[in-house]
Formats: structure tokens, C-alpha cells, sequence
């Protein structure tokens, strides 16, 4: 009985639609720029050169839209794309799926992976939103993956789909992080 006490009071001070946390799981090719995203969002810089095996969860406290929350990022670094998965699918929030604009193979590996959580997530699991990310954007002249077909993609899986850059501003991938928030919020 005191159980259901405790449990009450709790919900009256984070309404259930206003998670705490956020894990977001940060997924795609090698070399997209996952680590980059991440570091961007967690000290608005751009580190160019970041160890490429380097597997990481790093904490955030964050304000979105006036509600307080700890967002926690894992930044993978799968060599092999979507195998493995067990580590961060059951702990997933939410997904950014990165590739690189510039990059054909990275988009192919990327719908890799939004097929492969997709899969997952209408399996018997609570279902995690997808956000989809092209990034490297000021790489325009190098473009060999159309926004159409990003947004293909997006619209066939019904995700959110950004193109960004982790070396030009910084709210354009705060963003891209606070919109995965926002997501898990609205389930
Ligand atoms: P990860 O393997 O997905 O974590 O990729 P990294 O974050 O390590 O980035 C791979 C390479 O792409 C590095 O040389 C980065 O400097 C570069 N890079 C990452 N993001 C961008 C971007 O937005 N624009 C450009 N031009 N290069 C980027
Ligand atoms: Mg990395």
C-alpha cells in the first residue's frame, strides 16, 4: 500500500509524458561523424580527429522547452554496422541514424540501421523514435546522396530527417538532439 503511496507522489512531480532522461543512441557508418555530432552537442565545439573505436556514453543536463532533462549520449563505433546490437537497443530513447551526404556507401549503411531498429522496435518493445541525420552539409560540393532521398527514407519509416554539420552552427545539431527529446516526450 505505501508502495502505491510513494508512487502517486512521484507522479505528481514528473507527469509521464516528461521523462527525466533521454538515452539517445548514436548509430551509422564508420567515419559519418557520429563522434563529431556528439561532440559538437556536448561542448559546441568541432573536433576533427577523434579516436574512430572509441565507444562512449556521456551525460548532459539539459533544458528543452522549459523541462529539465539528463540526456545521455552513446556514441557508437561499429565497425560492422547493425550487428551487436544488443548493448544500446533495449536502452534506447531514441536514434539518431547518421551518414555523411557526401558519402553513398554511408546512406546504404545507415538504412542498414533504420531497418535493423525498426525491426526491433515494432517487435514486443516499446517503440524508440528514429531520427534521421545527414550530416558533413557544408560538404555540398561533394554531395552524392540527394536530401530526396533522405527524405525518402525518412518518410518510409515515418522519421524526422535533419541535414546538418558538425562543423558549421551549433543550434542546427543542438537541435537534432533536443528533436529526439521532444520525440520521446510526445509518445
Ligand atoms: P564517426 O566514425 O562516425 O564517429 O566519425 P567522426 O566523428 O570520427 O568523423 C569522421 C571524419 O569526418 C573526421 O575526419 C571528422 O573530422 C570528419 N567530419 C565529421 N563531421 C563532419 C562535418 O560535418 N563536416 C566535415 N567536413 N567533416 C566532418
Ligand atoms: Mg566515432
Amino acid at each position: 500500500m505505501s508502495i502505491m503511496f510513494g508512487k502517486a507522489r512521484t507522479c505528481n512531480i514528473v507527469p509521464e509524458h516528461e521523462p527525466a532522461e533521454c538515452n539517445i543512441v548514436v548509430l551509422g557508418a564508420m567515419g559519418s561523424g557520429k563522434s563529431a555530432l556528439t561532440v559538437k552537442f556536448l561542448t559546441k565545439r568541432f573536433i576533427s580527429e577523434y579516436d574512430p573505436n572509441l565507444e562512449d556514453t556521456y551525460p548532459s543536463e539539459e533544458i528543452v522547452d522549459q523541462q529539465p532533462v539528463l540526456i545521455k549520449v552513446m556514441d557508437t563505433a561499429d565497425q560492422d554496422g547493425p550487428v551487436n546490437c544488443d548493448r544500446y537497443l533495449a536502452w534506447a530513447s531514441a536514434f539518431l541514424i547518421v551518414y555523411s551526404i557526401d558519402n553513398r556507401l554511408s546512406f546504404e549503411v545507415c538504412q542498414q540501421y533504420v531497418e535493423a531498429v525498426t525491426l526491433y522496435t515494432k517487435g514486443p518493445h516499446p517503440e524508440a523514435p528514429i531520427i534521421l541525420v545527414g550530416n558533413k552539409l557544408d560538404m555540398e560540393r561533394y554531395r552524392q546522396v540527394n536530401k530526396a532521398d533522405g527524405a525518402t527514407l525518412a518518410a518510409r519509416f515515418r522519421c524526422l530527417f535533419f541535414e546538418v554539420s558538425a562543423c558549421l552552427d551549433f543550434v542546427s545539431v543542438q537541435n537534432v538532439f533536443y528533436e529526439a527529446v521532444r520525440e520521446v516526450r510526445r509518445e
